[in-house]
């Protein structure tokens, strides 16, 4: 059963497009499917984090907006957090489920129970997983994921 799930951002939470306006400031797109997921995720006991290599106040305005508290961001090592999370639960690996698009989350994918990619994740990352969702990274990845994670869960 799963008790955590980490997510990536970019190209899993969004699609993968970081966008500037002239004054430099930073867009990213989140998917409200996406949201909802989450949202009932959390409501059913499954404690969510948010892991990324990059670092975006829209991120932490999302993910406190869907009552995201474990939120790394400017993240080197990804292992290293979910290594901490792991402890912090007192989980095993069986019970975390990662989402990730790209050879950083690699390691995190084949140390979790279970593992999911987007459709537009890199070829080397879908080799690894147990789940492709059939919609892109910002498109209801996400969601899809979640739900076979809740699915699973009231058998
Ligand atoms: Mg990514």
């Amino acid at each position: 059963m799963i008790k955590l799930i980490i997510l990536d951002v970019d190209g899993v939470l969004t699609d993968g497009l970081i966008t500037y306006d002239s004054e430099g400031r930073e867009y990213k797109s989140f998917n409200v499917k996406d949201g909802y997921g989450i949202v009932r995720a959390r409501r059913m006991g499954i404690e969510i984090a948010v892991v990324t290599g990059r670092f975006s106040s829209m991120v932490e305005k999302r993910c406190s907006e869907l009552g995201i508290r474990e939120v790394y961001q400017g993240v080197e090592n990804k292992l290293k957090i979910y290594n901490y999370l792991k402890e912090k639960y007192d989980l095993e690996d069986s019970e975390i489920a990662v989402m990730g698009d790209d050879i950083p989350d690699i390691e995190l994918l084949k140390r979790a129970g279970l593992s999911g990619a987007p459709s537009d994740a890199v070829e080397e990352v879908k080799k690894v997983v147990n789940f492709v969702s059939s919609k892109p990274g910002g498109r209801g990845a996400v969601r899809e994921f979640i739900d076979l994670i809740l699915s699973e869960k009231v058998e």
